[in-house]
């Protein structure tokens, strides 16, 4: 008798992880400066237009056009104006000196560079050797953004370009979310960690590493747990542990369904669990669910990833990144692909959903690493990303793939 459930696919379990996401509610309000990397809570307006006058975007004289028709031109210099100065208006038939940033006087319409211009200084005149359009070389009031305009929406993650836009309106401070808090631990009874010596079958614990790495890219705050052993009171005592004053637990290992694997049933005698198969290489195992707070009437999310290395760093960037970018209060966008060549064949392909470690060559074609088993970290350092290959699909070179690089998977 075939007892298994069915495999989810990687769209169902993203589907069901972001229906499931409640985003927190609570905001505070920060320097400008120190809102990097968090998520704005509140659509932010510019007070300005943005040049908020006129003025000149290069090095030379301001002129009317007029002045200038016909070709070359021989005229007084009247005044100078450099960038954080105001001018007089531009008597006509004469040139104001004019340096980039200033303001364009009232009575100009262009601007000539001084390449196109001879100075003599002995009679402070200036001959101009171009006729310009009206309106050349100005940067025009509101040309970037209009007074009252909407500069970022709600739920943008605050980059440092974000932060400039902003301060270049003058907002000095910006609502955000407060920072998700995150709980983690590693069970394994051969987890080691670097600096202790490694006995006879144990491992170092990279997972600690890796994940520890990713949540706080992403701006959580996390509490570190440890190492945690293979046993069932252990695995509850870290969830009792993790639950109390978090949003998130995230795990890795122990989610198989072996006898030494205690996750499933510590959650479900701690809230509930769905342990998935999802139909993806690597990966395959993952578990969510929420465990209660003691002595309080809502719970924590989980998420238990794979122990194998590569499956955990794979299954956080596919699922655990877009879950935290919503319960952040995030937008949540599905990474960008992009369509691009196979140098390498892949003649033999799973029946899952498959996510090859790949690197962009100096002939922009994929190349392949060639070991993509799931413990195999250096695939995901020599690697750019990701191979997105649907189930049962051969790869021969020349083909056409979907590609997304780990750039768009690590903020
Ligand atoms: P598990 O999911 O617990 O069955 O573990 C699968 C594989 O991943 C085993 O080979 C583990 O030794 C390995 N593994 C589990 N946890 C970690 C970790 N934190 N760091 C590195 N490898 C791990
Ligand atoms: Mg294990």
């Amino acid at each position: 008798m075939n007892t298994k459930k069915p495999m989810l696919s990687v769209q169902e379990a993203l589907d069901f992880l972001l229906g499931a996401a409640r985003a927190v509610n609570e905001t505070e309000t920060l320097s400008t400066v120190d809102a990097t990397g968090r998520v704005l809570a509140v659509d932010q307006l510019s007070q300005l237009d943005v040049p908020p006058m006129d003025n000149t975007q290069m090095d030379g004289y301001a002129v009317r056009s007029i002045d200038c028709a016909s070709g070359t031109a021989v005229l007084p210099v009247s005044q100078r104006i450099p960038a954080g100065h105001v001018g007089q208006p531009l008597q006509p038939g004469t040139v104001a000196r004019i340096f980039t940033g200033a303001l364009i006087p009232e009575g100009a319409d262009a601007v000539v560079m001084q390449e196109q211009c001879t100075v003599d200084h002995a009679t402070a005149r200036v001959t101009v050797n171009h006729s310009p359009k009206s309106g050349e070389w100005i940067r025009r009031r509101g040309e970037d953004i209009r007074s009252g305009s909407t500069i970022l929406a709600r739920g943008t993650r605050l980059r440092a370009q974000e932060i400039g836009l902003a301060a270049s309106v003058g907002l000095a401070s910006l609502p955000v979310f407060r920072r998700l808090k995150v709980a983690v631990f590693f069970t394994g009874d051969e987890l080691t960690m670097p600096g202790e010596p490694l006995k006879p079958g144990s491992i170092y614990n990279s997972n600690r590493f890796t994940l520890r790495g990713l949540l706080q890219q992403l701006g959580c705050e996390v509490t570190d747990l440890g190492n945690v052993p293979d046993s069932f009171d252990a695995t509850r005592d870290a969830l009792r542990k993790a639950a109390s004053g978090h949003d998130l637990i995230v795990t890795s290992g122990g989610v198989s369904v072996g006898e030494e694997d205690h996750v499933k049933p510590a959650v479900e005698s701690e809230g509930k669990l769905n342990m998935w198969q999802i139909a993806m290489k690597p990966g395959k195992p993952l578990a969510f669910g929420e465990v209660r707070r003691a002595g309080q009437p809502d719970t924590a999310f989980f998420i238990g990833l794979p122990g194998n290395p590569v499956s955990s760093f794979v299954t956080f960037l596919l699922f655990v990144r877009p879950f935290i970018h919503a319960l952040q209060g995030g937008n949540v966008a599905p990474p960008r692909r992009y369509p691009m060549r196979a140098d390498f064949d892949w003649s033999r392909p799973d029946r899952r959903n498959e996510f090859l470690r790949v690197r962009i060559n100096d002939h922009q074609g994929l190349e392949l690493f060639p070991n993509q088993s799931s413990g195999v970290l250096t695939s995901t350092v020599w690697g750019d990303g990701l191979v997105d290959n649907p189930p049962g699909q051969a790869i021969q070179a020349g083909d056409a793939v979907n590609f997304i690089p780990f750039s768009e998977l690590l903020y």
